[in-house]
């Protein structure tokens, strides 16, 4: 563990290290409420913001923490064109979800609010009329594409064609999806209009800019000297090739109908480009907080003593070290002290992708680890663990399930929550359930250098927090926990337990393991106190567990030897954590390929549809077709023809043990012989199957089911009362035969 806790202190120049100003204000980027939010977003600016937070408020600190959605821009009507709804209904539901994933995880916003609240409209056109009105924006006409017949200026997600990079031709005005490489609409092969399918014409049109070239001494001064040794190099390094390109006047609106409306006479049809109004959100969000807790919003972004910090990915920085400290610093109001921008989190050896379905969602992790019976809350510890593990901080890093596996059972387990454990136990057995005393006079070195190590923990987490570099202070954490482990592994006061009945040392081995339990249970007191910004539901099982309340955990009663008083009695042991099995990797592996599969099934089945239907679907939600009842969605014949269905007979069937719906079963496919685990235990004897023939779906992916491996599926028919019938060819078939 320790060769992964790099060297202390490499930056002494962040000024504020140590010190604390006056008030925090925290900020995470803002997730767009189109979707759903994976893991990557969760460990690039949610977590590590927490974890700051968490730690500024065990500090007494005055901080406020501050997130909403960003519900504006073009992909919010383009989802909402997908999914057949409008606008509104797509921000409601994700907003919602969010917000639902970010507390079941445990991230603690002061206020989670949304661009769409009225606060923030009148933020954004305040912001805006400030600017505009002390000539800080420029006014140009220029060409852009317009529909003619949907009467519209075409935002650049609305202009599709040919990809000049790599020749995909359903590329957006924006973005090729196929190649990755960022396009104007001006760049595409011949483009077509999403809304009618025609070609688009250019027309003349009016707009704000944020001249940004104005700035650009000013942001050279600021980022690369000012900020160049306490900001992360890649975030420097990031601004300054940007700047060194040259910076260019930015249009701050856009010609749309979903967004915030540029609050000018002559400027109808227009609002206020997603880039420029999302940031302000996080002003807004403060004056939201402020309502809700009676606090004055101002002080917190117009005194100098506040300590802003924004939380973002790498591909926010331009928008957090450059845009929006322009804005700000027009505005008067103040710039962030630090940005500590996260690179990528892979998943599974891939890079993260709604589009192809290669992710793990927030609320897919819910879903399958946070009910109460598969661990409730401290399964959200677990994940946080890990993914703080992991943080993409300096590069890109990659989650896998093993690895989710290895980290809560090797480390978690096996460490942190078995030191806790094993010195509950042992109290429980060897002092009576109550905290020993502590014998100074038989003290010795192994003491001494524990007390010394809880007491350098403290620093050493500190100073790693301070400089946003959560992944070593966690390691610092679970480190101590193991030098708790080896102090025990020392002591052996199960060893000593057994000098106890002999009279001549007994004075003495109850001495020494007073001493060992006590220096181990004031270890415990502080391990809670340590964790508690990284895993916040731990921390408060454990003072739990110590009959000790959560004031406890302030961050001032770290490092101290006296937490827990003598004579005190405490709670029976329980496990801090449960072991991640086997089968929950595989299923959760096996999950993510079949989803892939999934996506690239509906991607061809959309390239086949025209991109008239598409667009027609908005027009006819209100008139959709009546669905008949229990009919899967329909699929046109290629669907059908993915599966791989063919005759087999059933050699041997027997039960899984442990398991009352499964059975194990051997089936000839002519060519080979398979392996299926069919939970069909309950229908039918091991007897009656033998020799049966069935269908069996060959090319299903392999699945292991209570460590079998299962090789494909057998099909039954399912009665209305739930009975199972198999379902085999009228006379006896060929084994191996094409079912279609
Ligand atoms: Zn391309």
């Amino acid at each position: 563990m320790t060769d992964r806790v790099t060297e202390e202190n490499t930056n002494p120049g962040s000024p504020s290290a140590g010190q604390g100003a006056k008030r925090y204000l925290i900020t995470s980027a803002l997730p767009y409420a189109n979707g759903q939010k994976h893991i990557g977003h969760l460990a690039g600016a949610y977590i590590p913001a927490d974890i700051y937070v968490r730690y500024l408020r065990a500090q007494k600190r005055d901080v406020a923490f501050v997130c909403g959605s960003d519900e504006h821009g073009t992909a919010i009507p383009i989802q909402a064109m997908k999914e057949g709804t409008t606008p509104q209904a797509i921000i409601d539901k994700y907003h919602k979800q969010i917000r639902q994933n970010f507390a079941d995880l445990s991230i603690s916003f002061d206020v989670y609010d949304r661009t769409s609240n009225p606060i923030h409209h009148e933020t954004a056109q305040e912001f805006f009329t400030y600017l505009n009105d002390r000539g800080e924006l420029e006014v140009k006409e220029s060409e852009q594409y317009y529909d003619e017949e949907a009467k519209t200026f075409l935002a650049d997600r609305y202009i599709k064609g040919t990809c000049p990079n790599c020749g995909f031709e359903g590329a957006f005005g924006d973005q090729c999806e196929k190649c990755g490489t960022s396009l104007s609409p001006d760049e595409l092969i011949n483009p077509v209009s999403t809304l009618s399918g025609k070609p688009p014409v250019k027309r003349s049109t009016k707009h704000w800019y944020l001249p940004l070239n104005r700035h650009e001494e000013w942001l050279r001064n600021w980022i690369l000297n000012e900020h160049k040794d306490d900001w992360k190099s890649n975030v420097v390094g990031q601004c300054k090739s940007w700047i060194d390109a040259g910076l260019q006047p930015r249009a701050v609106t856009r010609d749309l109908d979903w967004g915030i409306k540029v609050p000018l006479p002559d400027a109808e049809g227009k609002v206020l480009y997603v880039w420029f109004d999302a940031p302000i959100g996080y002003i807004s969000a403060t004056k939201q907080w402020a309502q809700n807790t009676g606090n004055d919003w101002k002080p917190y972004w117009l005194d100098k003593e506040t300590k802003l910090v924004h939380f973002i990915g790498k591909d926010n920085i331009v928008f957090h070290c450059i845009i929006f400290p322009v804005m700000l610093k027009l505005h008067g109001y103040v710039l962030p002290d630090n940005v500590p921008a996260n690179e990528f989190m892979n998943l599974e050896g891939d890079k993260m992708s709604t589009s192809r379905n290669w992710k793990l969602d927030m609320q897919d992790y819910i879903d399958d680890f946070l009910k109460k019976e598969n661990g409730g809350p401290q399964l959200a510890d677990s994940l946080r663990y890990y993914l703080t593990t992991i943080l993409p901080e300096t590069k890109d890093s990659e989650f896998t399930w093993k690895g989710f596996q290895d980290a809560v059972n090797g480390e978690l387990v096996a460490v942190f929550a078995n030191f806790f454990n094993r010195t509950f136990v042992l109290m429980h057995k060897l002092t009576g359930g109550k905290v020993p005393k502590f014998h100074n006079d038989i003290a010795d070195e192994k003491d001494r250098e524990l007390m010394a190590e809880i007491k350098a923990a403290k620093s050493r987490v500190e100073s790693l927090i301070e400089e946003y570099k959560f992944r070593d202070a966690l390691f610092e954490v679970i480190d101590l926990a193991r030098k708790g482990n080896k102090y025990m592994q020392e002591k052996e006061p199960w060893i000593k337990a057994k000098k106890l009945t002999d009279e001549g040392e007994q004075m003495r081995a109850q001495a020494e393991i007073d001493n060992c339990l006590h220096l181990c249970l004031q270890l415990c007191a502080n391990l809670a106190i340590f964790i508690n910004p990284f895993l916040p539901n731990t921390a408060k099982k454990m003072c739990h567990l110590m009959k000790v309340v959560d004031k406890m955990l302030d961050w001032e009663n770290g490092g101290s030897l006296k937490l827990l008083s003598v004579g005190y009695s405490l709670r029976a042991p329980e496990l801090l954590f449960r072991k991640i099995e086997d089968s929950e990797v595989q299923y959760q592996v096996d999950k993510l390929k079949t989803g892939l599969e999934k996506s690239k099934m509906e991607q061809e089945k959309n390239a086949a549809g025209s991109m008239q239907s598409t667009v027609g679907s908005l027009q006819t939600t209100d008139e959709s077709q009546p669905q008949m009842q229990n009919i899967k969605p329909q699929i046109v014949y290629d669907d059908f023809d993915k599966l791989d269905l063919r005759i087999g007979t059933i050699l041997a069937a027997e039960k899984v043990q442990k398991a009352d719906k499964l059975l194990k079963l051997e089936v000839d496919l002519g060519f080979e012989k398979r392996v299926i685990v069919s939970g069909i235990a309950q229908h039918f004897s091991t007897e009656e199957l033998v020799d049966k023939q069935v269908i069996v779906v060959a090319n299903l992916a392999p699945r292991k089911m209570r460590g079998i491996e299962s090789q494909g599926m057998i099909l039954t028919a399912e009665e209305p009362g739930g009975k199972l019938i198999l379902v085999n060819p009228n006379q006896l078939a060929q084994n191996g035969s094409n079912v279609k």
